[in-house]
């Protein structure tokens, strides 16, 4: 690989990296999408949505659509806006940090019904494969950090269900890296001997790179070489409930839920006035001394300074019920990450501890298709309604016939095979990682948003980060990487950045 001393934040946005000597690329962000325009952005959606395998599991919850108070509250401490898994996870982590000070959560639609609410269940945390990315985009140490946070993160969300009993369908395994392409492998091999050697991690990691022994392990037939470590799969949706339920319990007169209740923006009043804001919503305006902007892919379009930075891309998942020929003793008992010769990318969760039902989602090579079809209609941005994406959910069907062994000639009866796909609203930031703290030029207004395809593993340690800034803490205690504190500087650079590369030669 050419080496390169100085760090380039476009590089941070990149999906894939490649060797100078070949056409493959390696796919260093599950879930992304290829580049997008920036500047667009939309509000939720309303109406005509579709509906994720984890919101149909539960539509006689009442935290769907509950309302603390049938009134909008006029006043509170802080407004939380968005109640995903960042917004839940800033009203805990709140509540418990001031005693005495008020939370109102409000949510645009059902409870938890963005992305966190329509992913693809993986909480796995990047242990060396975006390594090289980092390291070209943020130095070395930096990118250490990132992957060091991401399994900081991974143990947290796990520490936390098993402490608290939650019934989310927790899976805990060896999550499987496969490279399907002689290029891809030697990429993988690279970056991984290079993260080694720069002091990373890798005890935990398993690694074969004889193609054979990586099939007998992997199962999937053309595999060229495995990285086998720890992650999780989840029900995500219920793993929010549980911590906003609790919450709402544990502080019935401090927190208040408030669904089907959109802001609109945010103002600051006369300096007569006590507060610092007012929260513009549908149903009211509340006055308070803090907001949080939870509201990730979304951000830009109530907060208008983040328009190019965070950029709304819908994402497709799709769910599979798999032949008999894969199921009971057969069934397939690790996560995926099938890393595709194109720099595309199959994320597998078979739902290993709970239905056996299949869900794919990653950076599907037919996902390009919707990208591009967005370009031309920009509008649709925030559009959480496509379903069965035809190019998606082809190169799906494609890949389980021609690798996995018996799939395609099982006799497929009613109610098994495909079954059917939805989408979810990823926030992508510009430089490729999250924005997390006070917003410049917006006293009194803090984000923790732009967690791309991947929030599951980075958003435990990141919301109660911010809720440490909030009070008074400096970055240094949040033990998040620096680089994802969002500070008038990096503001500054990333906006002057205009389009960044779809790969890059590293
Ligand atoms: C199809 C798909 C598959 C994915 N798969 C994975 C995966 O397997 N693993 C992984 O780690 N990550 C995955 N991700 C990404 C992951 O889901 C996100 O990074 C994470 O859920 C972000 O959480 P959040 O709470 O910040 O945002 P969200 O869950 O999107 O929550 C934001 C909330 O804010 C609300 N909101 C927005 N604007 C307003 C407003 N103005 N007023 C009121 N409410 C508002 C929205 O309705 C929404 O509920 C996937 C994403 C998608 C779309």
């Amino acid at each position: 690989m050419r080496e390169s001393d100085t760090a380039n934040t476009e590089i941070g946005n990149i999906n894939a990296i490649t060797l100078l000597d070949t056409s493959a690329v390696l796919n260093v962000e599950e879930y992304a999408s290829s580049q997008s325009s920036q500047g667009r952005t939309g509000f939720p959606k309303q109406g005509g949505q579709s509906l994720s395998y984890w919101l149909q599991q539960v539509r006689c919850d009442p935290l769907l659509d509950h309302r603390t108070t049938p009134e909008l509250p006029k006043e509170a401490d802080t407004v939380i806006i968005g109640s995903g898994i960042t917004g839940t996870l800033i009203a805990k982590h709140h509540l418990k940090t001031w005693p005495e000070k008020s939370v109102v959560i409000l949510e645009a639609r059902e409870f938890c019904s963005g992305a966190t609410g329509r992913n693809a269940g993986h909480c796995k945390p990047d242990q060396w494969r975006g390594f090289r990315k980092y390291e070209k985009a943020f130095g070395k140490e930096q990118a250490i950090k990132i992957l060091k946070n991401e399994q900081d993160t991974w143990e947290a969300l796990v520490e936390y269900v098993r402490a608290n009993d939650v019934d989310c369908d927790l899976w805990v395994g060896d999550t499987l890296d496969v490279p399907l392409d002689d290029e891809v492998a030697k990429i993988a091999r690279d970056v991984f001997k290079r993260y080694k050697d720069a002091g990373g991690k890798v005890d935990h990691i398993r690694v074969t790179h004889d193609p054979i022994e990586a099939t007998k392990i992997s199962r999937i037939k053309t595999a060229k070489a495995v990285y086998a470590w720890p992650a999780s799969t989840l029900q995500p949706w219920k793993l929010t409930a549980h911590i906003m339920r609790s919450a709402l319990s544990k502080f019935p007169k401090r927190a208040s839920l408030q669904t089907y209740t959109t802001a609109r923006s945010v103002t600051y009043p006369n300096s007569s006035s006590s507060q610092k804001c007012i929260v513009h919503t549908d149903r009211g305006d509340i006055s308070c001394n803090t907001v949080v902007h939870a509201t990730n892919g979304y951000s830009a379009a109530i907060e208008p300074s983040l328009k190019c930075l965070i950029t709304p891309t819908p994402h497709m998942c799709n769910k599979m019920i798999p032949p008999r020929t894969w199921c009971g003793s057969k069934a397939i008992q690790n996560s995926y990450g099938v890393l595709l010769p194109d720099g595309a990318l199959f994320s597998i969760n078979p739902r290993c501890t709970a239905d056996g039902v299949v869900m794919f989602g990653g950076s599907n090579p037919g996902q390009r298709e919707l990208d591009e079809w967005i370009e031309k209609h920009p509008e649709r941005c925030a559009d959480d309604s496509f379903a069965r994406v035809e190019s998606v959910t082809k190169c799906m069907m494609q890949f389980v016939e021609k690798e996995f062994e018996g799939w395609k000639n099982g006799r497929f009866g009613p109610g098994e095979g495909f079954d059917y796909s939805w989408s979810g609203i990823i926030g992508r930031s510009v430089d490729g990682v999250p924005f997390v703290g006070e917003i410049p030029g917006k006293p009194g207004q803090w984000i923790c948003a732009g967690h791309h395809g991947h929030g599951m593993a980075r958003i435990f340690t990141a919301a109660p980060g911010l809720v440490k800034l909030m009070n008074g803490a400096p970055w240094t205690e949040t033990g998040l990487p620096d680089v994802y504190q969002i500070t008038p500087e990096r503001v500054e650079r990333l906006l002057g950045v205009s389009n960044v590369s779809k790969v890059a030669i590293v």
